[in-house]
């Protein structure tokens, strides 16, 4: 080979290795960029997206999810990002801002096969029951390998294994809650039907009207009824609800106030499953089996 021939090679790889160079050190370069409106979506698109897969979520840590709006600063963050995972079903509305700003990025819902719970409206909150998880994990897998084919085998092999753990998880549930001395649950905030319909419980009311409202006084004498008719001994109570309108009312009826978590909050670093197993163990205990 010619001098002359052998130097142009020679430039060629060096100029592609200058090229690629920059942009292989920018962070999360290659991956694909993704969003989910809350914590627990966010874990599941990890699970199943992998290590090759950047996935942000929308709700600051705390945050309400129904009275929660947008910031231009939470839109910034989306911008590269190819969708957003979404509830919908009223919980999760502000979504839609998001796509009016960012008309690239595209909002998905998750509820595609989940037997959903209706009473005057659609129950939202179906990521509380693991059962609707491996749904959910399965429309992630679909929408990843639709948006990143070359990485399918890796997705779907992602999702067999997270399937497999969500089953045992549930094995596990069932297991755990054998044998309590009662299934009837009194909660501040009302989002755990899905889970009490997965495991046989029975959620007798709730403290709150409606998503955020402070209940009625015709409310709480219609519950403290029901708490002496069931022999309530226990109220869930969750991080994002005031506190002072739980003790009180746990207070006047003599019951105990424990915290379920359905956002993660209260989580330091964990997964969903890790939040579904604290939540789990939380209605143990309440019912007087520690685990
Ligand atoms: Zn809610």
């Amino acid at each position: 080979m010619a001098a002359r021939s052998k130097r142009r090679i020679f430039f060629l790889v060096l100029s592609s290795i200058l090229f690629l160079a920059p942009t292989g050190l920018e962070a999360g370069a290659g991956k694909l960029k993704v969003a989910a409106t809350i914590f627990p979506v966010a874990d599941i698109v990890k699970q199943v997206g992998g290590a090759g897969v950047q996935v942000i979520t929308v709700l600051p840590r705390g945050a309400n999810p129904h009275v929660f709006e947008l910031t231009p600063k939470s839109v910034k963050d989306l911008e590269q990002a190819k969708i957003v995972f979404a509830i919908g079903h009223r919980f999760d509305d502000w979504v839609k801002g998001i796509g009016e700003s960012l008309p690239d990025v595209r909002v998905m819902m998750v509820d595609q096969g989940i037997p959903l719970i209706k009473t005057d409206t659609v129950d939202p909150h179906y990521w509380l029951s693991i059962s609707n998880a491996k749904h959910i994990a399965q429309t992630v897998c679909s929408l990843l390998i639709e948006l990143d084919s070359q990485n399918q085998e890796v997705y779907q092999r992602n999702l067999e294994s997270y399937l497999s753990k969500l089953d045992e998880t549930d094995q596990m549930f069932k297991e755990m809650f054998e044998g309590l001395p009662t299934r009837k649950l009194l909660t501040y905030h009302d989002g755990w039907r899905y889970f009490a319909r997965d495991y046989g419980f029975e959620v007798i009311g709730n403290i709150e009207s409606s998503e955020g409202a402070e209940p009625t006084p015709r409310k709480l004498a219609e519950l403290s009824k029901a708490v002496k008719q069931f022999q309530i001994k226990a109220l869930f109570s969750e991080p994002e609800v005031p506190k002072d309108i739980a003790r009180s009312f746990a207070e006047d009826l003599g019951l105990n106030v424990y915290e379920l978590d359905p956002l993660g909050k209260t989580l330091e670093g964990g997964t969903y499953l890790d939040l579904m197993i604290k939540n789990a163990n939380v209605i143990c205990k309440a019912h007087g089996k520690d685990v």
